[in-house]
């Protein structure tokens, strides 16, 4: 199969510029995310307690695994596996919890940058590379404003849907009905750590992980043209479920493995577990996607850490 969607879904047939834009401080990401911050040091340290710890553990793990990297990147970005609907939607509202945005918004967050990375050029903000604490600044706290956008259409089918769609325009309120469970089973400390401490690191750590797998790490593929390479980020397979892979994810974008071998891909074990219980099938591999002329392979295990030259590709092994 091929990865069409990210082409069907940005047009860029009014003659858009990924590369000439401003960045500005954006009012509600910046307070959305310094607010969470601000309630887990406070709230967490008056009403601390390790049963709060360990809730703050485990909902980020539902929500980043089941939520993030199944619901909103594997599913509905990338396509690459197929289930039943109301296992779309529990998906992607666990996604949404991890509080970077709705269903929407994270489509249009993912698909600009990929699609601009794979350009000649784009703008520093897309790339993720204008420095650590400068690109902090502008993932936490900014928006880019292109002075051409390109187009973007959510797909009919999502874009149609009355649930994705109060999802969407309800994304931060929908902290509310599990901070009220939480403050039932636990009271405040659990919901601050299971809503604020998990929103601040889950957002930070997006974030982090999001940085490095675009400025340095190891890889096994180039992507001959591209203005951005993917890195995979050795070490940090199991805490990142697997999104940490993120070279790979550049070479093969409609794979729902994103690990390969040897390299810690738990997003990838709970799809398989979920396909030997028949709720989820047809998952894309990367030996399922055609070929792409523009990938190229470095010979196996070797460190990328001196500049690689696009004209000279290393021998497949
Ligand atoms: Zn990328
Ligand atoms: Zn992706």
């Amino acid at each position: 199969m091929t990865d069409t969607g990210l082409h069907t879904r940005i047009d860029f047939a009014g003659g858009a510029d990924l590369v000439l834009g401003v960045v500005g401080w954006s009012p509600q990401k910046s307070l959305w995310w310094s607010g969470m911050l601000i309630g887990w040091i406070v709230a967490g340290t008056i009403w601390f307690s390790w049963s709060a710890v360990l809730v703050f553990i485990l909902v980020s793990a539902v929500t980043l695994c089941l939520g993030h990297s199944l619901g909103m990147h594997r599913k509905l970005i990338h396509e690459s596996f197929d289930c039943a609907p109301w296992l779309e939607r529990v998906l992607v509202y666990l996604g949404t919890l991890v509080g970077l945005g709705g269903p929407f918004g994270m489509m249009v967050m993912h698909d600009m940058r990929d699609w601009a990375q794979r350009q000649r050029a784009c703008h520093p903000f897309l790339s993720h590379q204008s420095g650590i604490a400068r690109d902090f600044w502008w993932q936490l706290h900014c928006k880019l404003h292109l002075d051409q956008p390109p187009e973007y259409r959510v797909p009919d089918r999502i874009a149609q849907d009355r649930f994705y769609r109060f999802v969407e325009w309800s994304w931060m309120a929908q902290q509310l009905p599990l901070a009220l469970l939480l403050f039932a089973l636990g009271g405040v400390g659990w919901v601050a750590w299971g809503i604020c401490g998990r929103v601040t690191v889950s957002v930070f750590g997006h974030w982090l992980i999001g940085y490095f797998a675009h400025n340095d790490g190891h890889r096994d593929w180039h992507v001959r043209g591209a203005a951005v390479q993917g890195f995979n980020i050795r070490g940090f397979g199991l805490l990142t479920f697997g999104e940490c892979w993120h070279n790979n994810h550049h070479a093969f974008p409609s794979s729902a493995r994103l690990g390969h071998a040897g390299q810690m891909d738990p997003g990838w074990w709970v799809l398989k577990a979920l396909e030997r219980i028949g709720l989820v099938r047809n998952l894309n591999q990367p030996e399922d996607l055609d070929e792409r002329p523009e990938l190229e392979r470095f010979s196996r295990g070797s460190d990328q850490t001196q500049p690689f030259d696009p004209r000279s590709p290393q021998p497949d092994t």
